[in-house]
């Protein structure tokens, strides 16, 4: 006990202050992006056109989030003048179409967040995860929210090993055809009512899989999904942002 509280005296109080401060993140994290429509349109369709994601669409000069790896090869090759990535981790969206992003601000979660989702979850929240074939860093990112840095459970949210005692589940990977029968009945096992949250570009659009028959393509295309969460990985403050946002 004696050595507990020499420790604590020692190291201090470890846990981030966020949401009332946001704490700095790596300079060379890629976040929500800045689009520049007026770029030349050779530059912008040159962009479209190395993107391993086909995530732009030069046409209608957007970038669609939940397609996204944020590999930064549009910011590079349009020297910034069409698409430049800041620092900010606090984007996430409650329907799909929303994460189709033209400059302009992504709708704010908390409009679209589902008021009875707040008053049933609001003071505790249980989910479960279920990797569908990811390749471990969601996972990861989601898993670092129980550490002290981040304290997940001084929200109330907590990761919990059954869905029978879960309120939802949190989805990563892009579900593989073997991942699809332990993904719906993690979902069936799940009590009403239920949130389901899809984790990264993988989960929300087959990711860098995209296109391949051994996947689904996109989570919504087999359950109802309440909240999206794009990056490859997310953030982990970008899952806590929206969790927060969402359900608190
Ligand atoms: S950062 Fe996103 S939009 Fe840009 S090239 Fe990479 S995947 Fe495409
Ligand atoms: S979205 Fe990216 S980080 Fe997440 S499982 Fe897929 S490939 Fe891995």
């Amino acid at each position: 006990m004696l050595n507990t509280l020499k420790n604590r005296f020692e190291q201090g109080y470890r846990t981030c202050n966020y949401p009332k401060e946001k704490p700095a993140v790596f300079d060379r994290y890629r976040g929500m992006p800045v689009i520049k429509p007026q770029a030349p349109e050779e530059v912008i369709a040159a962009c479209a056109d190395a993107c391993p994601q086909d995530a732009i669409d030069a046409g209608k000069k957007n970038i669609d989030l939940g397609r996204c790896v944020f590999c930064g090869t549009c910011e590079r090759l349009s020297k910034g003048e069409f698409i430049s990535f800041t620092g900010d981790f606090e984007f996430s969206a409650a329907h799909r179409q929303s994460l189709v992003f033209d400059g302009s601000s992504l709708p704010d979660l908390a409009i679209h967040a589902k008021k009875h989702f707040k008053r049933l979850f609001g003071r505790s929240l249980q989910l479960r995860q279920v990797s569908a074939a990811g390749c471990n860093a969601c996972e990861a990112d989601l898993n670092v929210l129980a550490t002290p840095f981040f304290d997940l459970a001084r929200f109330g949210i907590n990761f919990v090993a059954s869905p029978r005692h879960a309120d939802g589940i949190v989805v990563t990977g892009p579900i593989s055809r073997n991942m699809k029968t332990a993904l719906l009945q993690t979902y069936e096992a799940t009590p009403d009512p239920k949130v389901v949250v899809a984790v990264g570009s993988c989960t929300i659009s087959g990711g860098p899989f995209k296109g391949s028959p051994e996947i689904a393509q996109g989570l919504d295309s087999i359950l109802p999904v309440d909240l999206f969460i794009p990056g490859c990985p997310p953030h982990p403050l970008t899952n806590l942002y929206a969790l927060l946002t969402y359900f608190k």
